[in-house]
């Protein structure tokens, strides 16, 4: 079933022994089984386009079963998880932390295999997972309540800060570990069950942390995996009245779909969604670092980022100086497959991306968008991957289509602007809200100009920095609750209030 790796690579012998046991299943009530329909799908390596794997493909009814393990756990006060202390989901979670990090080399090696993306990349993708597990597994014992300052002569009243129950966790391909992370450490730390539904371009690192965590000892049920498409396994999730909640990352319009889907039962909803980031570059901005930066906002991941800083407003004074420098670090970013050594750029997850995204390119052609860099195929990368060079356009009009839809690769879209407050009217001219940068070494402008941007995160001077501690989420469609950070734990929470009569 495994092909050679062309490009040479080697893999590690625990990620061999990993992919020679297939098809790969999916973890029921604490066991690995196949899908109730037989049903099996493949995956195949975005460097060279060749099936690598073969996994079970879950529908409605696995899902059923699933719901019903973790219906089974949730609603009955006896079960162990239920009973188990702060302390001890603060151990669970550390020792799971402890597994990750220690299988940080396989981990990596997957995400690489079934992503594309640079490994360097990915073990750093498993290095801030893990410090996710960690500062949720600090919360349990931080998770309170509070007694109100009711002013009913003989009540007392206070607040129980309970879990939400069981949460259904449906995520997107192009982080295929931190999006687990993001969502089943805060889950967890609060005492749910969660389900987890992977991107069908991911399945493999979500199984091997399934795996991880099973070791980790959490109980039978309590973390299941439903590995399947999403009009069928997604779908059947999302509409389930057995499910509580629904926490999702991807793009804007399934975000819409899941939300009228979720109507049934009011499940509690949590989305991550799409973007069209702006990148500012102010005229008094350190341009070499500003290039570096916006690049890097850009190219990194390949562009296949929700918060990627795909519009670049450059004020018209450095303009030029600006657009020379970043056709000349896109064109000396070294595009191959991950797995090979000194590759800053990997290929698109899938066939159906580059092709996406090959449109856009077109459309920008097409509208008379100016092709400064990239635009094809890198002549160095291997035959049968999905390789796309980094694209640079320039004179980019606001009405264009590469200035308005996210395209999910590594195209920029750049145009000049004059005063501040113009660039942030057009800044905020789109229906996303995710994120935003800004380069200036002028601390009022920098102040003034984050106000003035209708997003969920501004970097100044930086771009696509993350920290547990720090909340992520959207503006207007980009989404809404915010992951990470104390915040993140209301979404997995609600609040109880208890009256007692003295
Ligand atoms: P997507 O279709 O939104 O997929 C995200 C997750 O939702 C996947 O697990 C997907 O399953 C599932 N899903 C799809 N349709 C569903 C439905 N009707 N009900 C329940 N779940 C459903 O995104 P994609 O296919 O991976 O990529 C499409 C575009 O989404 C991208 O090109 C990009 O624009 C955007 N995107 C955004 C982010 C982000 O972080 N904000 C991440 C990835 C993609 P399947 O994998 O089986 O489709
Ligand atoms: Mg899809």
């Amino acid at each position: 079933m495994l092909h050679p790796l062309p490009y040479g690579a080697q893999l590690h012998p625990t990620t061999l022994a990993f992919l020679r046991d297939q098809p790969k299943r999916l973890w029921i009530g604490g066991r690995w089984v196949t899908a109730a329909a037989g049903r099996t799908f493949d995956k195949d390596d975005p460097a060279t386009g060749l099936v690598f794997a073969t996994v079970c493909e879950a529908d409605a009814e696995d899902v059923d079963r699933a719901v019903a393990a973790a219906r089974e756990i949730f609603d009955n006060p006896r079960h162990p998880w239920r009973r188990m202390t702060p302390h001890d989901r603060e151990r669970l979670l550390h020792r799971l932390a402890d597994l990750i990090e220690a299988d940080r080399q396989t981990l990596a090696q997957l995400i690489t295999l079934e992503n594309g993306k640079p490994l360097t990349a990915a073990e750093g993708e498993v290095a801030s997972s893990v410090r996710m597990f960690r500062y949720y597994a600090g919360w349990p014992t931080k998770i309170e309540g509070d007694v109100k300052p009711v002013s009913i002569p003989d009540r007392l009243n206070y607040t129980l800060r309970e879990p939400v129950g069981v949460v259904g966790a449906i995520i997107p391909w192009n982080f295929p570990l931190s999006m687990i992370a993001w969502k089943l450490a805060p889950a967890l730390a609060a005492g749910n069950c969660v389900i987890l539904k992977p991107a069908e371009q991911t399945p493999l690192t979500a199984v091997r942390v399934c795996e991880l965590a099973q070791e980790a000892g959490f109980p039978d049920g309590v973390i299941q995996l439903v590995i399947g498409f999403g009009e069928t396994a997604g779908a059947a999730l999302t509409a389930h009245p057995g499910v509580d909640k629904i926490a999702f990352t991807g793009s804007t319009e399934v975000g819409k779909i899941i939300m009228r889907a979720a109507a049934g039962n009011l499940k509690r909803l949590s989305l991550e969604l799409g973007g069209k980031s702006p990148q500012i570059i102010l005229d008094d901005a350190d341009v070499s670092k500003a290039v570096i930066g916006a690049a890097y906002g850009i190219f990194s991941n390949a562009g296949q980022s929700c918060n990627a800083g795909a519009r670049l407003f450059v004020h018209r004074r450095v303009y030029d100086e600006v657009m020379a420098g970043l056709a000349e670090r896109a064109a000396a970013i070294k595009v191959g497959p991950g797995l090979q050594a000194g590759v800053e750029m990997g290929p698109l997850v899938s066939r159906e991306q580059l092709a996406r995204v090959q449109g856009y390119v077109a459309a920008g052609l097409e509208q008379g968008a100016r092709l400064r860099t990239g635009g094809t195929r890198p002549p160095q990368a291997p035959e049968g991957g999905y390789f796309l060079a980094p694209t640079v356009f320039e004179d980019v009009r606001d009405d264009m289509t590469i200035m308005r839809e996210e395209i999910f690769g590594p195209v920029l879209a750049a145009s000049p602007f004059d005063s501040i407050e113009e660039v942030a009217a057009r800044a905020n001219n789109t229906p996303y809200g995710l994120a935003a940068g800004i380069w200036t070494r002028d601390v009022s402008k920098a102040h003034r100009l984050a106000g003035l941007l209708r997003a969920g995160t501004v970097w100044v001077n930086c771009y696509s920095q993350f920290d547990p501690a720090s909340p992520f989420g959207g503006y207007k469609q980009s989404g809404f609750g915010r992951e990470m950070g104390h915040e993140a734990l209301e979404l997995y929470t609600q609040v109880k209030s208890v009256w007692i009569g003295l």
